[in-house]
């Protein structure tokens, strides 16, 4: 059977920063990094990004210092769980004082 004409189709589908709308006040855990523990702050080589790769909704930056955008960050923990080294935190919310922590 000739395969020239077939094409394999595929769902494919990209997250974009945010896509899950802005996150409001409901928030009940706050991911923080430890540059002192993170790999890619240490060695200022960029390497590991695990916490870019698992956010369910793309608010982490591929940076040597990654960043957070707690605008949209949802508080899942999962950053924290993946993160080889243990360089995140879930802090509680409560510990922050205001919106200007945001
Ligand atoms: S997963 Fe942890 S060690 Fe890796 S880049 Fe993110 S914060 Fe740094
Ligand atoms: S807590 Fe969840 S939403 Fe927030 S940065 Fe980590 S993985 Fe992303």
């Amino acid at each position: 059977m000739p395969t020239e004409n077939l094409r394999v189709l595929t769902s494919a589908s990209y997250a974009g920063p945010g896509d899950a709308g802005r996150t409001g006040s409901w928030r009940v855990l706050r991911p923080v990094i430890d540059y002192t523990k993170c790999a890619p702050a240490k060695t200022g080589k960029p390497a590991c990004f695990f916490c870019w790769l698992y956010c369910p909704d793309s608010v982490v930056s591929k940076t040597l210092q990654p960043q957070i955008n707690l605008e949209y960050c949802k508080g899942c923990g999962i950053c924290a769980e993946e993160c080889p080294p243990k360089a995140i935190t879930m802090v509680e919310e409560s510990k922050f004082s205001g919106a200007d922590d945001r």
